[in-house]
């Protein structure tokens, strides 16, 4: 097995990760930074749409803050969301300083596309990342799957993965997370294929908590049109747009408070997904382009990529529908980026906390530089006091699968089957409208897959991968069903048609979910905004 080491190992090279990097160079130890593709590629942060939220001249941090709390349906982690709101001009200037392009705009910043007319702004976005990167000197080894976080005596001492050519363990005394959500394990999403839940997986099997996971953040407005892959229509949205039901009529009649796509994306994802979703069910719901002016389709960004789409907006209706767009629960965190595993930090999407119990626009990405400065600075601090470690041989080699040494490219179809069936099963039991007897009948669908997936004996490295992806998957979707069922109300991005009330007399709670190993079982328990110990 090849063997590897450095004082801060990263797992993830989108927004989080890279800033985590960078911020932890410059503390002077030796940082690596691990991604299933090449630097930056294979992110959601390379698909975004580049807005990031922060105060500004004309927001303020208490603006900033009440927004979130209020879109969080005030579930959210309250240490969490003033951090956030108040550091995160500042992280983000920080950032600018390293030379990454953002412009400032009324309520944060947005990624500088200009000069990149064919491209989606988290591609420069990651790009100019990447190069900050190269100039400190940070290594990066893409290609490595992360199977499984290694500690010994209650404390991280590395990772286990394995890359094309083998299995492959890097010692370290502090570690990253920064996995991304889950998106891909849903049948209609805008993730990358490999954003599928690993993260969540590996801190459960290491003892981590996890936190909010009912809620998942759908996004109003994704492409619906045969033929077309699902993905988010690219905001912002001209004025002369507009959103039609099968009937022809105004989608958004009907529809409290909202009455634009700009408040569908930013402030109503969840009551705009929910009740977009019923038009899609009951004919369709389609986006309405032949209104904008032709020099808008030259001066905006968002239409300049629309229209290198097959597609004739000018004289037809797009089909569109919700689509599952971003995790909100995640591994329980607290200010300093800490997990419940001394030595093991998260940062980004793979966290939960803060946003609660749905995420306003563009808090992501500024999420994701806020826990990565402080994190990678944190991390390098704890490398430097703790010293060297390595994994210890007999540790690593009981959990190397046997597979991990069979190289091989080819993989048999059942595996891209059962991927493909549990995509399935979280879209219609763990999706945009939910009951009890879904999710019961979801539960019982993940039990019968857990067991094919057993069933399976990956014979390569591909197969075992594909196995890998599809058994985070299935325990992530497990944490969703287990904790949407768990929650007795609707609240933000969960909706319940059996319970479709609010009810804050007995749910202003969270839901924590961790892995009882001996019995293969989750324990859940609701707790009143209490801390992380
Ligand atoms: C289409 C789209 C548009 C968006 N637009 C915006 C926006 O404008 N503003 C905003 O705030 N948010 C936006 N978001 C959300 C935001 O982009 C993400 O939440 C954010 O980029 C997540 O960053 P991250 O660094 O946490 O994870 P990611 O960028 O998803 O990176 C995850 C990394 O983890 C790696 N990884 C995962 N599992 C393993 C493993 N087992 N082993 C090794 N590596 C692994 C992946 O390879 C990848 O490198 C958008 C999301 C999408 C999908």
């Amino acid at each position: 097995m090849k063997k590897l080491s450095s004082d801060v190992v990263i797992i993830g090279t989108g927004g989080a990760g890279m800033t985590a990097a960078l911020e932890a160079a410059d503390q002077g130890v030796d940082v690596l930074v691990v991604g299933k593709a090449t630097l930056g590629r294979g992110t959601c942060t390379s698909y975004a749409a580049g807005f990031f939220t922060s105060s500004s001249l004309k927001f303020s941090s208490e603006q900033h803050h009440k927004s979130t709390l209020d879109v969080g349906r005030s579930i959210n982690e309250l240490p969490l969301v003033e951090l956030v709101t108040q550091r995160g001009k500042e992280c983000l200037e920080r950032l600018k300083g390293r030379g990454i392009g953002l412009l400032p705009m009324d309520n944060g910043y947005r990624v500088d596309s200009r000069g990149n007319d064919k491209l989606i702004p988290g591609y420069p976005l990651v790009t100019s990342m990447g190069h900050a990167l190269d100039k400190q000197g940070v290594k990066s080894l893409p290609g490595f799957h992360c199977l499984e976080l290694i500690k010994e005596d209650g404390v991280i001492t590395g990772v286990l993965g394995v890359t094309a050519d083998g299995p492959a363990v890097i010692s370290a005394p502090s570690v990253i997370l920064a996995t991304g959500g889950a998106g891909a394990i849903y049948l209609r999403n805008d993730n990358p294929v490999g954003i599928s839940g690993d993260g969540y997986a590996m801190a459960l099997r290491a003892g981590c908590r996890l936190r909010d996971m009912e809620f998942v953040q759908f996004y109003p407005i994704g492409f619906a049109e045969p033929g077309m892959a699902a993905n988010l229509v690219l905001p912002p949205f001209p004025d002369a747009a507009k959103v039609y039901d099968a009937k022809g009529r105004n989608a958004f009649d009907g529809l409290e408070n909202c009455n634009t796509i700009a408040e569908a994306i930013s402030l109503f994802r969840d009551t705009a997904s929910i009740f977009f979703y019923r038009k899609h069910l009951e004919g369709g719901l389609f986006l309405d382009l032949t209104g904008v002016d032709d020099a808008l389709w030259q001066k905006m960004h968002s239409l300049r990529l629309l229209a290198k789409k097959k597609f004739d907006f000018r004289a037809k209706w797009l089909r569109i529908a919700p689509i599952a767009h971003f995790f909100i629960g995640g591994v329980e965190i607290n200010t300093e980026m800490e997990t419940t595993l001394p030595g093991l930090f998260a940062i980004g999407e793979v966290t939960g906390g803060f946003h609660g119990a749905n995420r306003m626009g563009g808090n992501a990405l500024t999420e994701c530089i806020v826990s990565g400065t402080i994190a990678g600075r944190n991390a390098a601090l704890l490398a430097k006091g703790r010293g060297p470690v390595e994994a210890s041989e007999s540790n690593v080699k009981d959990r190397n699968p046997e597979w991990a040494g069979q190289k091989g490219r080819g993989a048999r179809s059942e595996f891209g089957r059962l991927f493909n069936r549990v995509k399935k099963t979280a879209w219609e039991q763990a999706g945009i409208i939910r009951d009890l007897e879904g999710m019961q009948k979801g539960l019982e669908l993940v039990s019968m897959m857990e067991d094919e997936l057993r069933a399976l004996n990956p014979g390569n490295i591909t197969e075992g991968l594909r196995a890998n992806r599809t058994g985070s998957a299935l325990l992530t979707l497990r944490c969703i069903l287990r904790a949407g069922i768990m929650r007795k109300e609707s609240r933000g991005a969960l909706y319940r048609e059996d319970y479709p009330e609010t009810d804050d007399a007995n749910w202003l709670r969270n839901i924590f979910i961790s892995l009882d190993r001996n019995r293969d079982d989750l324990i859940l328990e609701d707790r009143n905004g209490d801390r992380m110990d």
